[in-house]
This record gives C-alpha cells, structure tokens and sequence, in this order.
C-alpha cells in the first residue's frame, strides 16, 4: 500500500525533530518541507497541504516557548492534529438503528465500485446479526442484477431485482417497500453509474433518493483517481445528500491521499474503506487511528477495544492497592501469572511501563514468555514476608543474604535476581505515582479530575521509565500522551481499568 510510504516519509520527519540538538526555524521548515513533499506525492490537494503547513508553524512561537523537549512536543502534537484535520471532517456518520428499516443508497460513477461495496457491507451487518438485504436499482448496466445475484447468493444476503422492468426507480421503490415489511433492518440499495458525472446520471439518483428516502446515502469513491476525488465528491454533494463515503481500492497501488483529503471538502465522513475484491476486504474506518497507524504509532484505540475484549472481573483489592500507591512482590507475581494464562500479548506488555526494556522488545513472544516465567520462577523461591511487603526491594538490598537464599532456591545467578528486583522498582514507582495522583482513580470522567500539570507529570515520569524504542514506537512523547489521554476517557475506569485488565480474578 502506497499510504505506508507516506506514513514512513512523516514518520521520518518527524524523527528529524528528536534528532536535532536545537529546534529553531530553520528546523522546523526543513521538517515541513519533507511532510509536505511527501503529501504532495501522495496526492493530496495542494491548498490543503499549504494549510497544513501554516496552522502547523501557527502554533509555534519560538519565542515564546521554553525548553527543546516542549518544542519537539508541541511541534509533533501540531503535525499529528493537522493530519487528522485533513480526513476529518468534523461531522458523526449516520448509525444505523436495531429494530427498524435502515434505508441506504449507494452512489457513484460507474466502476467506483458500488456494487461489488454493497454486498460487502450487507455482508458486514449480517455478521453482525442485523437483518440485511440488497436491492438492485442499476438497469442501465447490463448484467448489473445478476452481478448482485450472484454476489448476495453466495454470501446468502436476501436481495431483490428486476430482468424486465426498467424503470430504476420502480425497482427500487418495490424493493424497499417489500424488505420493510419483511422487517430488514438493513436495505441497502444500489444504483447505476454512469462514466462520468452525467446530468442523466444525478436525475436518475434524486428520482431513486425521492422515492426511497434513505437514512443515509454513501459516495463510493476509487481511490486511484487520486487528485480527481475532489472535484467528483463536490458533483456528487451538490447534488445529492450524501452522507457517509467509502473509499475503494486502497489495496494496490493507490496513492490514497487525493480520496482521502477529498474529504474534507465534502464534510462527510469515510466510514469504511476497500481494500480489495474479496467480499470480507471492507474495514471501519476512523480518523485518529487511522493517522496513527499511518505514522506506525499502533491502533491505540485497537488495542483499547482488546482489553475491553478480555472482560475480566476488575480485581478490586489491587485497584484499592495501586490508590494507594502500592505495588508488592506478590501483586506483580499475579500480573505476570495473568498475562501468561492470557497467551499472547506482547503488544499491551510493551505498553507497561519499565517492563518493556529488559524482556518484553526482545525476541519472540515465546521468549517474553519463558523470560516471564523464569522471573515467577525466582519469585517462588521468595517468602511470604517478601512477597507482601511495602518495599520489597528495600528489604532485600538491607539484608543482601535473601538475594543469596533466593538465588541458590531458584537455581539462578544473583544477578538475575537483582534484575527482578530493579524491574519491580521500575514498575512499583510508577504505580506509587499513579496511586498519588489524587483523582486518576475516581469514578467518571477521570479527564476531569487530573489536571493538566499532574497529567504532565505522569506523562514525563512514563516516559522515563519506557524504553526509548517502545516509547518512540508509541510516537514518543505526543504519541505516549495521546495513549493515556485515550486511555482516561475510553476504557471505562482508564488506566485502572488496563491495569485492573492484568490483575482480573484467577
Ligand atoms: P460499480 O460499477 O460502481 O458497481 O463497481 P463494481 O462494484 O462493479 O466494481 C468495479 C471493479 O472494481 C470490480 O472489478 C471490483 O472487483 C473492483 N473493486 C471494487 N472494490 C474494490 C477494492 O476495494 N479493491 C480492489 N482491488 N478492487 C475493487
Ligand atoms: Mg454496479
């Protein structure tokens, strides 16, 4: 995919930043230059790639700003924002309602893919346990209806068509009129194109739109036109309500940026994207991820979803421990036994502060796995008064004779156990910090209860516990910001939530 390649060139821009030893002007031009540059080729529209760059250098003020890291951060933050701001469009798209017909209508020009979209998205809701059904109001291509038939067959999606009758409008009137009764709740209708934007073409579809009144009418646009997105999106909106967009064919070779910053001008949202012929290749579309995935930052709110996923029990005595800023022994022996009974999961491991560097980035996941259990192995070999005090690590650097007992118990070396030891510590102070951040553990919106300042705080203190690699994965300190600010407001219950996640019931 060629948008890989335009995440790449931003991503290495933006390293620029962390690699200069001052931030001036003159950094900060060269570094647009390259992201503009590399929008550019990737055929996003010109006056928006110029706006880009001002609101970006808008921001930043040299004079009136502090230290580098600020610099850097602010910089890094306005790059990340504008870049949403350029698919983003500020508009919810349209929620299809259970228990009720949900009437949409495709549109577009012939060979955006419409046809082969619609089957894809009545797949999508099927598998979702909605009724879905498609409704073929395309006479003017031939063949289009068995296209559909067969499509929906194989797929067993209720559809319904005409070889006789001409009329589109009919079709899709009777179409809609018999699934309603049926009780669908998805009726999806697809129109004809034609190759270009034809008066012809727009009277058919406000004849189709009059008739079927849709709850939402999606543009079906071919990313490989690149820059001509734009101008046949704007035909489009001004003629017809459209509602959503879905891209197409951002497999191959497409540039991408030309359909994406297309949507801008639209002011409607891309709800999913194409990305290939097969009836499953259709995928959510959100903004903010999808720009953080582009600048390989990961599915921050993916990962999120994940954790929601495991729906384990909140383990309540380690919530009320880590309030109070307390993290034993025994308490990080019960989150590795948990990750381990949860399988593979280095991703979120490597969100953890301070127990990414030293086992979790390296090698394979059955490695972090054996490493892992080899730690729990030592801690076996504690007793229950090491396991269960305040500060564990200090009871073992005053009475150096328990690293040797546990050392020759586990059948390690003593540095190994002194490791385990320095990992806890790492871990320990960041919950201690945590627990002392009056307010990140309230109920509710825990936006509101920490404010900026300790947010800041939190955030630099993460930051220096991280391994530099995973932090500049997680794009650095923006990125790592961006991760607990999502974090606070998505999972219910935030960050205690993720950690509540590691601690759920045995
Ligand atoms: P319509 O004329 O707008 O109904 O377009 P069709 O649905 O008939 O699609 C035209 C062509 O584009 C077909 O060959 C499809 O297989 C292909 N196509 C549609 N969506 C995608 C996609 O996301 N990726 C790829 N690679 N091909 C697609
Ligand atoms: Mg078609």
């Amino acid at each position: 995919m060629v948008l890989a390649d335009l995440g790449r060139k931003i991503t290495s821009a933006l390293r620029s930043l962390s690699n200069a030893t001052v931030i001036n002007e003159e950094v900060l031009n060269s570094m647009l230059k390259e992201i503009c540059a590399a929008l550019l080729e990737a055929d996003v529209n010109i006056r928006l790639v110029k706006k880009l760059r001002e609101n970006v250098r808008k921001v930043i003020d040299f004079d009136d700003m502090a230290g580098g890291i600020n610099k850097r951060r602010m910089i890094q933050s306005a790059v990340f924002k504008e870049l949403v701001k350029l698919i983003d469009p500020g508009v919810k798209a349209y929620q299809p309602v259970k228990g009720r017909p949900n009437i949409i209508m495709f549109v577009g020009l012939q060979g955006s893919g419409k046809t082969t979209t619609c089957t894809k998205l009545a797949y999508h809701y099927l598998k979702k346990n909605w009724k879905a059904c498609l409704v073929c109001a395309d006479t003017f291509r031939a063949g289009a209806y068995d296209q559909i038939k067969q499509n929906a067959t194989k797929a067993r999606i209720p559809f319904y068509g005409s070889y006789t009758e001409v009329d589109p409008v009919t079709i899709a009137q009777d179409g809609v009129d018999m699934f309603k009764k049926e009780g669908y709740e998805i009726i999806i209708v697809d129109t004809s194109g034609r190759h270009k934007q034809e008066e012809s073409l727009f009277e058919e579809m406000l004849q189709v739109a009059n008739a079927v009144q849709p709850d939402n009418i999606i543009f079906v646009m071919d990313a490989t036109i690149g820059q001509a997105c734009e101008a046949q999106a704007k035909a489009f909106k001004e003629r017809v309500n459209v509602g959503s967009i879905i891209i197409t064919k951002l497999d191959g070779h497409a540039k991408g940026g030309g359909a994406l910053s297309a949507v801008a001008a639209t002011q409607s949202p891309v709800i999913f994207v194409g990305t290939g012929e097969h009836i499953d290749d259709l995928e959510p579309f959100k903004t903010k991820p999808f720009i953080s995935k582009l600048l390989g930052m990961g599915d921050i709110e993916g990962l999120i979803d994940k954790v929601n996923e495991l729906n384990l029990d909140d383990n309540e005595e380690l919530l009320e421990k880590i309030k109070h800023g307390q993290f034993t022994l025994r308490d990080m022996y019960e989150q590795f036994q948990n990750i381990m009974k949860m399988g593979p999961f280095s991703q979120l491991m490597n969100m953890i502060p301070g127990f990414s560097q030293d086992f979790m980035s390296k090698g394979t996941e059955q490695e972090s796995m054996a490493r892992l259990k080899r730690l729990m192995t030592i801690m076996d070999s504690m007793n229950d008064s090491e396991l269960d005090s305040r500060d564990g690590a200090k009871l073992f650097s005053k009475q150096p004779g328990r690293i040797m007992r546990v050392a020759r118990g586990s059948g390690v070396t003593e540095k190994e156990v002194k490791d385990l030891i320095t990992q806890y510590t790492k871990f320990a102070a960041v919950v201690k910090k945590m627990g002392g951040i009056k307010g990140l553990f309230k109920a509710g919106d825990m936006a509101k209860n920490v404010n900026p300042t300790q947010m800041a705080k939190l955030n630099h203190q993460m930051a220096k516990m991280m391994d530099p690699r995973v932090l500049h994965q997680m794009g650095g300190m923006p990125g790592l910001q961006n991760i607990m600010k999502q974090l606070q407001q998505g999972a219910a219950g935030g960050l205690g939530n993720l950690m509540g996640g590691f601690g759920g019931k045995s």
